[in-house]
């Protein structure tokens, strides 16, 4: 089944941080395509660094719940450590999309549901897979048409 991932980092050296996430998702998973890195303004929490984030398309046979315990072992192995909502980041790994599995659950909702609002999330998306949607919202292109242009 094909999972979207949105990747962000804005601490130390996200560059690397992103390469090695990446890599570590390569090795789990079967990584199809991955887009460029974009250097992103902070949305909402505190005044933090730019981010880096871009978004990879995988293919696994793994069940919702063991794919976002995957990324999150990632997220740990990395030195991840969760303080503040928002706060800045060694590494992000959020599952945009799995399949075409709806959740409303708190530990995972899919579609993300910010996913649709995020620039940060739908312009690498749209950039790796022209024709990318959004279960609940639509197709990429259009809602990207329809978010106030970025600050
Ligand atoms: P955020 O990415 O919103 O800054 P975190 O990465 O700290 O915050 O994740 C907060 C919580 O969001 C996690 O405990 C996780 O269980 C939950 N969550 C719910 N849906 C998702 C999803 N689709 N992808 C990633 N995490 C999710
Ligand atoms: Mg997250």
């Amino acid at each position: 089944m094909k999972a979207v991932i949105a990747l962000g980092a804005n601490l130390d050296d996200p560059k690397s941080a992103l390469e090695l996430a990446i890599a570590l998702l390569r090795e789990a998973t079967d990584v199809i395509s991955v887009s460029s890195f974009h250097i992103t303004k902070p949305v909402g929490g505190p005044a933090q660094p730019d981010y880096l984030n871009a978004v990879a398309i995988i293919d696994s046979e793994l069940p919702a719940l063991d794919l976002l315990h995957l990324l999150q072992g990632i997220e740990k192995s990395m030195g991840r450590v969760r303080t503040e909502k928002w706060g800045p980041r060694i590494i992000d790994l959020d599952l945009i999309s799995y399949g075409s599995i709806l959740s409303e659950a708190e530990e995972l909702t899919l579609p993300h549901p910010r996913a649709h609002e995020r620039r940060f999330v739908l312009e690498p998306w749209l950039e790796i897979d022209s024709e990318a949607h959004v279960l609940t919202h639509g197709p990429v292109r259009e809602i990207l048409h329809q978010l106030p242009p970025a600050k």
